[in-house]
């Protein structure tokens, strides 16, 4: 949990005093004790914070480690992994959004599908990488089943690139939505990895179907 507990709420109403969904989210960013604590520790996103539980329980920041972040903007996992994997580490993050520069990182802007986009990553890289990271959710569109899929088609496509350029060793991360991950890239995962285990770290919101798979040890 981050520090400071919340000892008032913000309640926000329209002007005909029904709360709006956008009136919803702002009231829930307001009142979120990770939303507060992202802020005062510099971390860009409140995200940052499920990497950090992730990473306390899988171990997957290592000193020195290369890693690609796919779908980074803001930036707050590429900001975890430089502050733990100390001044070695090397971060190479893609989103379809410009993000702030982030001294240690290299940004690259698009979509990490295209061919283009990947042989970016690829040369930014200059070699194998311990870890691939994929915070990536498509546009919702609200239709559970949809949204399921088009997240199920990410990490699939994520977890492609995350075969061609991890070493031995190295480990996977990707954001799913409850349903878990499909069979088949189930049986990818461990076909190629050691250990595969589904998480859902303290800061995603309980009422949220996200979900993410850690899959350790790859073997090529
Ligand atoms: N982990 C980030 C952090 O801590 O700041 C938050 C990531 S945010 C939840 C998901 C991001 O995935 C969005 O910024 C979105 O633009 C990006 N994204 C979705 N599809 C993508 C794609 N095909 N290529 C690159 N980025 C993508």
């Amino acid at each position: 949990m981050p520090p400071g507990s919340r000892t008032t709420r913000t309640r926000l109403h329209s002007a005909r005093g029904r709360s709006t969904a956008s009136q919803r989210w702002l009231s829930r960013q307001l009142n979120d004790p990770y939303v507060k604590a992202a802020k005062a520790a510099g971390w860009r996103s409140r995200a940052a914070f499920k990497l950090i539980e992730l990473d306390d329980r899988f171990g997957l920041i290592t000193p020195g480690c290369r890693v690609l972040d796919l779908g980074a903007a803001p930036g707050g996992w590429s900001q975890v992994v430089l502050r733990r994997g100390g001044p070695a580490a090397r971060v190479v993050a893609v989103d379809l959004l410009e993000m702030e520069p982030l001294p240690g990182a290299t940004l690259l802007r698009g979509d990490f599908e295209e061919e283009a986009v990947e042989q970016a990553l690829r040369a930014a890289l200059e070699g194998p990488a311990d870890l691939v990271l994929s915070d990536m959710a498509p546009n919702t569109t609200g239709h559970a089943a949809t949204d399921h899929l088009r997240i199920m088609a990410l990490a699939e496509r994520a977890l492609d690139l995350a075969l061609k350029v991890l070493k031995p060793g190295g480990a996977f991360v990707a954001k799913l939505f409850q349903g878990g991950a499909e069979r088949e890239m189930l049986a990818r995962l461990r076909r190629h990895f050691a250990a595969v285990r589904h998480a859902k770290p303290p800061a995603s919101r309980k009422e949220s179907a996200e979900t993410y798979v850690v899959a350790t040890g790859f073997r090529p």
